[in-house]
């Protein structure tokens, strides 16, 4: 088992624990998420502190002790993306951007990936403006990465192509179903075509692009509440095959 290795990642949350140590969770650009501690970080004299603040990207030496912890030695910012903290509403997002990352990677199992677009996310939220779209594209793209891209373009049930007309969307399914399928589909919810398009323009195109396109004001509640929900519908199952999983293994 290596000793000591030199990081790139970007730090998602810490927490506290003993009397001056943290733990810190770290998206790491090739080894996944790690869980590291800080020792006496919590101190009013320690540097590494400023460091190792969530949302801030670092570079990082890790060693594993005697235990098999990894611990943080030097650790040197890259850059601390000031603009988050400024107002509460972006520090809210950029949580629940990290919130994320974390719920959709593994200990240890590389997503550079994933790592590169919450990296992006953050940096396009620390720059201030629209939120909303930053946000939405961050959904989308994560979805994609982890294997759960909605299909939008093709009913789930039948497979027949969406006409242009309003939808419905499946948590169950992965994506929409037709008018003529929603019968058979229990727990499908209306979905207007038009945030159907706005769905798949962004599936569609790359993150930086579809930041700038903006998101009208009239579809954000609608788009917001389906996404979130399945969002929420996969982060449940995943849980709770991690349980099965225990349970059988
Ligand atoms: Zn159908």
């Amino acid at each position: 088992m290596e000793r000591s290795i030199r990081v790139q990642a970007l730090v998602l949350s810490h927490n506290n624990f003993g009397e001056a140590d943290r733990y810190i969770k770290l998206l790491t650009s090739d080894r996944g998420k790690i869980s590291a501690i800080a020792r006496g970080v919590r101190k009013l004299s320690s540097r590494k502190a400023g460091h190792l603040e969530p949302f801030t990207w670092v570079n990082a030496q890790l060693s594993r002790g005697n235990g098999s912890a990894w611990i943080i030695g030097q650790v040197s910012t890259l850059e601390s993306f000031s603009g988050l903290v400024c107002d509460l509403d972006t520090t809210c997002s950029a949580a629940y951007v990290t919130e994320l990352a974390d719920k959709f990677t593994e200990e240890e199992v590389t997503s550079r990936e994933i790592y590169q677009l919450t990296l992006e996310t953050i940096r396009q939220l620390a720059k201030g403006g629209d939120e909303f779209p930053v946000l939405k594209a961050f959904e989308l793209k994560l979805l994609d990465l982890a294997g759960y891209r909605p299909q939008l373009r093709n009913c789930v049930r039948c497979d027949a192509e969406i006409q242009p007309c309003d939808q419905y969307f499946s948590n169950a399914g992965g994506g929409v179903v037709c008018p003529g399928c929603v019968g058979k589909e229990s727990g499908a919810r209306p979905i207007s075509m038009r945030s159907l398009k706005f769905f798949r323009y962004y599936q569609r195109n790359g993150f930086r692009a579809v930041c700038q396109v903006g998101w009208p004001q009239e579809l954000r509640a609608e788009s917001d509440s389906i996404l979130g929900d399945y969002l929420t519908y996969i982060l449940e199952r995943q849980i709770n095959s991690r349980v099965f999983r225990r349970k059988i293994g």
